[in-house]
């Protein structure tokens, strides 16, 4: 689900991280405590102020103490800490959470609200250390500075830009290497030691001479750990209702589907001019304004089932399947009821098989969780609108006013102002143990992870998820969690809540306007400096269980982004280039590539980039070429052992060209190589590398075509 438009907090923080990093060198680091009163049980905290805009800082939890420490830039703070979803009134006076809240505030200000927040001056510290000179920062409590990947711990220190030439890790009396692994503001070095190194110190060569040591450092005993399965092979999205009809007897269940928001919408039902859902044969011409929604094609999950062979000879490994549960529409985002099937997708005995069969064939299955509302047919809300205040569901929902018509978005709260989606109150404990019993009784029933819609859009976003992911790793320690958000997000990825988000920000925001070449200013060194921003916002454990979408459901198709080409087109030999280098690109990622159904056939759809690709999945035109295209690549994916790894570092890039490195450096790394320009000569480190797409051996320089594009292997 996504609203368009809008910018999210998301995008905010990112930008106030940005200019706070370009700051950080002047900062003093300042540690904000709580410590609840006694009896008072907490479960989460985040600081919240003028430091991160009123963002969250999540505070770590110190046996009965919760604490976080950030570098702040001299100057004056307003902050408030939040408190498993509340806000304490008065920062400074006596309440519930104790008093001070914060020993560190040095005097309280009115809020606005009635109530204060506390305020801290950060004042210059006068002299230096060696590591503000040098702009060292290391922080082995971070997960972005450590976190274990690939049965490695993984370490990343900053340091100001050119003031280091080589630098190790010291493990007892074993010397690790450490390389330089990107460039922003700073340098990020990184090093590669084995997990359950306890403790172990920096050397830095500095530039002009000298070495300097810094540390010893220990390891948390609780790393961000990723999960070693993610980043072997490639992802695929199916949205079920337009992949593949594999039971046509189970069509037409949707009409005895008495949950659908269509019966239980007075309002709808009042209007006859509005269209009713459609029954479409699979090759009809579908595209109406009901496409989105209530257009059922008869797709199910007995035809995942059945395309599973398909699935493996793409080289795939994970599945993403849309809403699959009882809901008013077709795409499931307004559940009615999250522990049934939809029946006009299949029975459990089906979704049994499927799942059996997946993991027989070495492929993992995450199932989309909508936490943040339900649809009108939920029994739920139902019983609201009958029974009003003495529903026992009253308090799950926000109710303005009653009795009321279910879709006037006046009578009460709903997602994104969307009256089909009446929205859930999180905060209310007996909401949130009904909704970690459904995720628990899914990874239960057999699935490897889930994907979670918009959880921004829940008031608790962030406690939630930290109890959603232990719920789920506590019944499946291997499963994997991921969130639906479109921006560069590290606020979800430290290793309490996601362990990737949906790499919009990367396919859609840095690979699709790189390959589509359409400015010839975003050329490589700019997709350089925009994936090595990401990354060095990101984990490496992050960064390895990436999932990186080019397009989905709720996008346009790849190729109709890359050519402008509607359904219909004609993409020219360009346009298909163009599409391959994407594809080639995003597999080279750390993680896993993500091809929505049908890309691989390379299909088009609707034009504008913004627009739902929902039109059923035309088998019979699939494009041999492309498919065979994307069966190569994911033969190299799941054999080639540097795509497997957590190592990203970034290369050279100049003109259309942009290169970087995959695992660690030596023999077996691989150097992948772009071009979205016109034809060109690169040079290349020294050394002998094999061309994983033909075998042939390279050394010296590499000719690239527009568009061209080569997986190096070092021998
Ligand atoms: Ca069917």
């Amino acid at each position: 689900m996504h609203k368009l438009g809008g910018l999210s907090r998301g995008w905010v923080w990112a930008v106030c991280a940005l200019l706070a990093w370009a700051g950080v060198a002047a900062a003093a680091k300042v540690t904000f405590t709580y410590t609840p009163p006694k009896g008072l049980s907490v479960h989460a905290v985040d600081l919240r102020g003028s430091m991160n805009s009123w963002g969250e800082s999540a505070m770590a939890r110190h046996g009965g103490s919760w604490s976080v420490t950030i570098a702040l830039k001299p100057g004056v703070y307003q902050y408030k800490y939040y408190i498993d979803g509340h806000w304490p009134k008065n920062m400074c006076k006596g309440s519930r959470y104790g008093s001070p809240v914060s020993p560190q505030a040095q005097a309280c200000i009115g809020d606005g609200y009635g109530g204060a927040n506390a305020v801290i001056t950060v004042k210059a510290s006068s002299a230096p250390s060696e590591a503000q000179r040098l702009g060292f920062h290391f922080s082995p409590q971070q997960a972005d500075d450590l976190s274990v990947a690939q049965g490695q711990l993984t370490l990343r220190f900053q340091v100001g830009d050119g003031r280091v030439q080589a630098a190790k890790v010291w493990v007892g009396r074993v010397a690790y290497p450490a390389f330089l692994q990107l460039r922003t503001s700073k340098e990020t070095w990184m090093a590669l030691v084995p997990a359950g190194t306890e403790s172990f110190r920096f050397q830095l060569e500095l530039r002009g001479g000298g070495t300097r040591s810094f540390g010893p450092y220990r390891s948390p005993a609780h790393p961000f750990t990723a999960v070693n399965w993610v980043g072997k092979g490639t992802a695929y999205e199916i949205f079920p209702n337009s992949f593949y009809n594999g039971n046509p007897a189970n069509d037409l269940l949707w009409k005895t589907d008495r949950t659908d928001e269509y019966y239980h919408n007075p309002k709808w039902q009042e209007n006859p001019s509005r269209p009713r859902p459609l029954e479409t044969a699979w090759l009809d011409a579908p595209v109406t304004a009901e496409l989105c929604c209530h257009q059922y094609l008869g797709g199910d999950l007995r035809g995942v089932l059945d395309q599973l062979p398909y699935l493996k000879f793409l080289g795939v490994h994970l599945i993403y399947l849309t809403p699959i549960f009882e809901a008013g529409s077709t795409h499931g985002y307004d559940t009615s009821n999250y522990l049934k099937l939809a029946p006009w997708l299949g029975k459990t005995s089906t979704l049994k098989a499927l799942l059996h069969r997946a993991h027989q064939l070495g492929m993992h299955v995450i199932f989309d969780f909508v936490p943040e509302d339900t649809g009108l047919g939920s029994p739920m809300f139902q019983s609201v609108v009958k029974l009003g205040p003495r529903s026992p569901y009253w308090s799950w929902y926000t109710i303005n006013k009653w009795p009321f018509t279910p879709g006037d978005a006046s009578a009460y709260q709903s997602w994104e102002g969307v009256a089909s989606l009446p929205l859930l109150k999180t905060t209310n404990p007996q909401v949130e143990r009904y909704l970690l019993h459904v995720a628990e009784h899914w990874i239960r029933f057999g699935f490897d992870g889930v994907r979670v819609d918009s959880p921004s859009t829940m008031v608790n976003d962030h406690s939630f998820i930290r109890k959603l992911r232990q719920a789920v790793l506590g019944i499946n320690p291997r499963a994997y969690l991921l969130g639906e958000d479109w921006n560069v997000a590290p606020q979800w990825l430290q290793g309490h809540q996601f362990d990737s988000v949906m790499n919009y920000a990367i396919g859609r925001n840095v690979l699709i306007p790189y390959a589509g070449g359409r400015y010839p200013f975003l050329g490589g060194k700019w997709a350089l400096q925009q994936l090595s921003f990401i990354y060095s916002r990101y984990p490496v454990a992050a960064q390895a269980m990436g999932f990186n979408v080019l397009s989905t459901h709720d996008t346009s198709r790849l190729l109709s982004q890359l050519s402008n080409l509607g359904l219909g087109g004609h993409p020219s030999p360009l346009d298909l280039a163009r599409q391959r280098l994407a594809i080639a690109l995003d597999t080279a990622l750390p993680g896993t590539p993500v091809t929505f159904q049908g890309d691989e056939c390379a299909f088009l759809g609707k034009k504008s980039p913004d627009d739902q690709e929902r039109y059923p999945f035309q088998w019979s035109q699939c494009s041999q070429a492309m498919l065979l295209f994307y069966h190569r690549l994911g033969l190299l994916k799941t054999s080639v052992r540097a795509l497997h790894s957590p190592v990203w570092r970034a290369g050279a890039a100049s003109g259309g060209v942009l290169s970087f490195y995959r695992g660690a450096p030596g023999k077996g790394e691989l150097l992948a190589i772009f071009n979205d320009q016109a034809a060109t000569k690169v040079s290349l480190p020294q050394g002998n590398w094999t061309d994983l797409w033909n075998g042939e051996v390279v050394r010296g320089s590499l000719a690239l075509p527009r568009m061209g594009w080569a997986y190096l292997s070092l021998r």
